[in-house]
């Protein structure tokens, strides 16, 4: 294929053909992660069907056949990246696993009391957490590079936080909220001229533009294999090979060893003194085929059919009135960050997937952003080339009618609404057409759900567990026959969760304590359709809901 074909492309991603909730899908969460092609599925069942053997051990042909096919997508990636050598390439689970074995293997041994280690606003939390662990370890100190208003990396702030108490600076190529690009060959150039090293965080950029490492010239470069179209669980950390020779082994046991005795053990050489035990060997072989996929049809190279997209995009969401993006300008990556004035997130997220629309909302494993933003998350689309022009309308079309459809302006504060009872709602929902149905009615009641007042939503009533903010309060009072009766009344900024916060309550309001310990809330919950349709966050915000009323009863 030359020039791109839209068409032609789709065909070969099978789950671009099906349904979601009846509906076509339309798949705008590929920052979350990407699909596959039906070369790498067929790849990674191939392998079980014809190679599959362990690695690197065994004497025979087979085991012999899968560790070539398994070396050789590493020569592939070495290619890909340009790094100068394969042992610079190591194959852990994921981005995460990569940062983390970084932070353990080098920063437990090289860092101490004051050093500094710099982030920016703008990580994930995988790059993150493994440096807030390590620096309470080693009582090393976080600095924080924050973003301009366009959500780069501010540039003054890159001056003054990297100073000659840096030891490594950690940083995202691009922000999986923002989509820019950042300028991080001015940080690698600072961060020399300090003599700190750095650690770039490639996972959502390295699907969309040409890396080179040795241009580069950072020291460490992490990604995941599953958001290039690759499979799950396969990811890489490459490193210069004199620090990688230098760092002790992260994970130790079998494969990562030269000789293992009672009086001491040696370790193997590069890379696999970081691959310790059996690999995912079926997906770093089918992995192979997701970069044949990205450099066939030059996914990485200033795609224009991808920026297109963009463009598209970017205007439209823009002329609708409500759309506020969290940062400036166009982003350099196909993902737009945004809140629906007058809505929340999540109401947006679960309307659209009414439609097939597959859109990500919360805050989207950065919540050190939306704190410097002063936001609570937002809705993210993230695109990639399978995604087209009508799938963008379609999704605007969505949109607009949602906004009329679940317009906030009559919710009710404190307003007197009888509370339904569980019965009652077993059979509305019985009669609710599909998951669109019950969708509705959960919305519906979610909307009339009496809302608490403000002094109420406290650090004491707030439900942890939820993904948005939810708050719970509870009073029990005695009856003359002694029993226990449960008054309760919750509240949440998402009216999806006030109308499942409406659904337990039907359950629980009013209640004697014995009536619900001895209620099956699971059989409810299957019985009303939520289980099947929740997503895991907000199936365990529903339960972190009945887990706190249960807690505070018995
Ligand atoms: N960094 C960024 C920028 C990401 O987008 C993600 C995944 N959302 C990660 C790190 C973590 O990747 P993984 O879960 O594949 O380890």
């Amino acid at each position: 294929m030359n020039s791109f074909d839209i068409n032609e492309f789709r065909q070969l991603f099978p789950i671009l053909s099906t349904s979601v909730n009846g509906k076509g899908l339309v798949y705008f969460d590929n920052g979350a992660t990407t699909h596959k092609p039906l070369s790498v599925i067929d790849a990674n069942s191939n392998y079980y069907q014809q190679l599959n053997s362990n690695v690197h051990r065994a004497a025979h042909s087979l085991s012999t056949t899968a560790t070539f096919e398994f070396e050789q997508s590493r020569e592939q990636v070495k290619c890909f990246i340009n790094a100068k050598e394969s042992a610079e390439i190591i194959w852990t689970k994921g981005a995460t696993e990569s940062i983390n074995l970084v932070a353990h293997a080098w920063g437990l041994a090289h860092l101490k009391q004051g050093d500094e280690i710099v982030l920016t606003s703008a990580e994930h939390h995988a790059n993150i957490v493994p440096w807030q662990i390590l620096a309470e370890k080693v009582g090393a100190v976080i600095k924080v590079i924050t973003l301009d208003v366009k959500g780069y990396f501010d540039q003054k702030c890159i001056e003054e936080c990297i100073t000659t108490k840096t030891k490594i600076v950690c940083f995202s190529h691009a922000s999986n909220v923002v989509g820019k690009i950042n300028p991080i060959d001015k940080v690698i150039k600072k961060a020399k001229s300090v003599g700190a090293l750095t650690l770039v965080d490639g996972a959502q950029v390295i699907a969309n533009t040409i890396v080179d490492v040795q241009a580069l010239d950072c020291d460490f470069y992490v990604f995941s294999a599953h958001k290039m179209y690759g499979p799950t669980g396969v990811g890489v950390l490459y490193g210069k090979k004199e620090l990688l020779n230098h760092m002790t082994p992260y994970q130790t046991g079998g494969e990562m060893i030269k000789k293992v005795s009672f009086s001491g053990t040696t370790f193997n050489k590069l890379p696999f003194k970081f691959e310790a035990g059996t690999p995912n060997i079926s997906g770093v072989v089918a992995f192979s085929k997701a970069l044949n996929l990205i450099e066939q049809h030059q996914l990485n190279n200033n795609l224009a059919y991808k920026q297109t997209l963009i463009d598209h995009c970017y205007h439209e969401l823009g002329n609708i009135d409500e759309v506020k993006f969290i940062v400036d300008g166009k982003p350099e990556l196909p993902i737009f960050s945004f809140v629906v004035n007058g809505e929340h997130h999540q109401d947006i997220a679960s309307a659209l997937d009414t439609y097939g629309i597959a859109v990500r909302s919360g805050h989207h494993c950065a919540m050190p952003l939306f704190e410097s933003l002063k936001l609570d998350g937002c809705i993210r689309l993230s695109l990639a080339p399978y995604n087209t022009i009508e799938e963008i309308d379609f999704f605007i079309r969505c949109l607009n009618s949602i906004l009329g459809k679940y317009s906030s302006a009559d919710d009710c504060l404190n307003s007197e609404l009888e509370h339904k009872e569980s019965n009652s709602l077993l059979a509305l929902f019985d009669s609710a057409q599909g998951w669109d149905g019950k969708h509705r009615e959960i919305m519906m009641l979610g909307k009339n759900f009496p809302r608490m007042s403000r002094e109420k939503r406290n650090e004491q009533t707030l439900v942890v567990g939820c993904e948005s903010d939810a708050w719970l309060d509870l009073s029990v009072s005695k009856l003359k026959t002694n029993e226990k009766v449960v008054q309760i009344s919750a509240d949440s900024d998402a009216k999806i969760i006030r109308g499942l916060m409406a659904i337990v309550l039907a359950a629980y309001n009013n209640k004697t304590v014995d009536q619900i310990l001895n209620f099956n809330i699971d059989e409810y919950f299957t019985k009303l359709g939520l289980k099947q349709h929740l997503s895991p966050s907000r199936g365990n915000g529903l339960l972190a809901i009945v887990d706190k009323i249960k807690a505070s009863i018995i």
